[in-house]
């Protein structure tokens, strides 16, 4: 299980990945940030991986009430 720092999100390794996609690239060098000067995009297994956490955070934040 990889880690990202930045936002402390297990990052699901993928079948195929692209190094490329941000999150792959975190998966391959686990404890670097991604460089900033590559244009970062999802693969599509993240891109949908992505998806669900959003859909995961807003069910969660559901809870706070204030
Ligand atoms: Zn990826």
């Amino acid at each position: 299980m990889i880690v990202n720092p930045l936002s402390s999100t297990v990052i699901p390794p993928v079948a195929a990945p692209d190094l490329r996609c941000a999150w792959c690239w975190y998966v391959a060098h686990p404890g670097k940030a991604y460089p900033a000067a590559q244009s970062s995009s999802a693969c599509r297994a993240h891109a949908q991986w992505l998806r669900q956490q959003r859909t995961k955070q807003r069910k969660g934040g559901a809870h706070h009430v204030c």
